[in-house]
C-alpha cells in the first residue's frame, strides 16, 4: 500500500552530524536592504566527512549494504565532494570504494582529490570526452568486473542524487523547518547551489510538507535553468514510484535561478573570489568557488534586485566545499596586494 512520504521511513544509516545550526549573518545583512539572511550550516555535517553528500549517502549506502553490497563505485569530477564524502564514509564502513573520475590525475595529489588517496579509494581518471560519452558504461564495466571476482557493487550516481537520495534533503527541510521554529522565523525563500539536483530535489519535496510558506531556489553551477528542472522532475518521479509513494510531485513548485554558472563547472570569474573573501571577513563563513560561493553572490545579487521582497527572512544552505578552495588558491593572489 502506498504511504505519504511524511511517514515512510526508508533505511538509513547514521552518519552525519545532525542537526546542523542555522545561525544569522547579522552584519552582512544590516549591509544592505532586503530580508535577513540566515545559513543552514551544512558544512558542520562533519569534518573532513562535511557537505551535503552525506545526507544524501546516509541512505544511498544504507541500500547498498541492504542489498549485500561490499564495493561501492561512484563518479564526479576531479574534485568532486560527493566522491571524497563517498571514499570516506566506505572506509568507516568497511566497504571497498571504486571512484571514476573526469579529467587527469593530477601529478600532486589536492584537496578532495589527496583525501579520496587517504581513504584508500582506487582511483580511475578519464579524459573529459571519454567520461562525458561513456561514463554509464564505464561504471557498469567496472561493476561487472567486480561481479567475476566475486564481489557485490553498488553503482551510485553523480552526487547520490536519485530517487534514493531525495531522502536526505526531503529530511532536511523537516530538521530546518524545526530550526525556524526554535528561531522564531517563517523564511519565505530558501536558497541552495545546484550541481546534479538532488540537493534541490529533497528540499523541494520537504518544502511542500514541513515548510509551506517557503520558495525553494537553485542556484545552478552548471548547464541550465530547463536541465535542473527536467532533473529534479526525474528525480522526484522515481523517488515516488521506488517508494510507491502517496503523492502527487507535479504539485511541488521547484525553481532555478539561473544566470551564476560563469566561465563554466568549477571554473569561477573574480567576482566570486571577492565574494567569498568578504564573507569570510565579515562573518568568519567560507564558501567554495565551485557551488556555494556562485550560488551566494547570486543570492546576494537577486536580494538587490528585489526578488526576495524588502523584508523578512531567507535561508541559504550552505552545502559545503571547502576542500575545493585549496586547488584554487592562485585565484586568492589579490589578498597579498
Ligand atoms: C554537490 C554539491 C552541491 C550540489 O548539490 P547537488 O545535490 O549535487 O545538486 C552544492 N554544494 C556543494 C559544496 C556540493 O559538493
Amino acid at each position: 500500500m502506498s504511504v505519504n512520504p511524511q511517514f515512510c521511513h526508508p533505511p538509513r544509516l547514521q552518519l552525519a552530524q545532525l542537526p546542523t545550526p542555522l545561525q544569522p549573518l547579522e552584519r552582512l545583512s544590516a549591509a544592505s536592504p532586503g530580508p535577513k539572511i540566515w545559513v543552514k550550516r551544512d558544512d558542520l555535517t562533519g569534518s573532513v566527512l562535511s557537505g551535503n553528500k552525506i545526507r544524501k549517502l546516509e541512505y544511498s549506502l544504507a541500500r547498498a549494504t541492504q542489498q549485500g553490497c561490499d564495493t561501492v563505485i561512484t563518479c564526479g569530477g576531479l574534485q568532486s565532494n560527493h566522491c571524497r564524502a563517498t571514499a570516506l564514509l566506505c572506509a568507516q564502513l568497511g566497504l571497498r570504494c571504486h571512484l571514476v573520475l573526469r579529467g587527469e590525475a593530477p601529478s600532486l595529489a589536492d584537496g578532495n582529490y589527496l583525501l579520496d588517496q587517504l581513504a584508500g579509494a582506487k582511483i580511475s581518471c578519464f579524459p573529459a570526452k571519454q567520461y562525458q560519452a561513456k561514463l554509464d558504461e564505464i561504471l557498469q564495466r567496472f561493476a561487472e568486473l567486480y561481479a567475476k571476482h566475486g564481489r557485490k557493487a553498488a553503482i551510485i550516481p553523480t552526487g547520490a542524487s536519485d530517487a534514493t537520495g531525495v531522502w536526505g534533503y526531503f529530511n532536511a527541510a523537516k530538521e530546518l523547518a524545526a530550526d525556524c521554529r526554535r528561531a522564531g522565523i517563517q523564511p519565505r525563500h530558501i536558497l541552495c547551489a545546484t550541481g546534479s539536483g538532488g540537493t534541490q530535489a529533497g528540499l523541494t519535496a520537504g518544502a511542500f510538507y514541513f515548510l509551506d510558506l517557503a520558495q525553494v531556489w537553485g542556484v545552478n553551477v552548471c548547464d541550465d535553468a530547463q536541465w535542473f528542472l527536467d532533473k529534479v522532475a526525474a528525480d522526484l518521479a522515481g523517488w515516488q514510484q521506488r517508494y510507491d509513494l502517496d503523492c502527487n510531485v507535479g504539485a511541488y513548485r521547484p525553481k532555478v535561478i539561473d544566470g551564476y554558472v560563469g566561465p563554466g563547472y568549477a571554473k569561477a570569474d573574480p567576482e566570486i573570489f571577492a565574494c567569498i573573501a568578504e564573507l569570510a571577513r565579515t562573518e568568519g563563513l567560507v564558501l567554495d568557488p565551485v557551488y556555494t560561493g556562485k550560488a551566494f553572490y547570486g543570492l546576494l545579487q537577486e536580494r538587490a534586485k528585489g526578488r526576495f521582497g524588502d523584508d523578512g527572512d531567507i535561508v541559504f544552505v550552505h552545502t559545503g566545499g571547502v576542500f575545493g578552495l585549496f586547488p584554487q588558491r592562485a585565484e586568492f593572489a589579490f589578498l597579498n596586494q
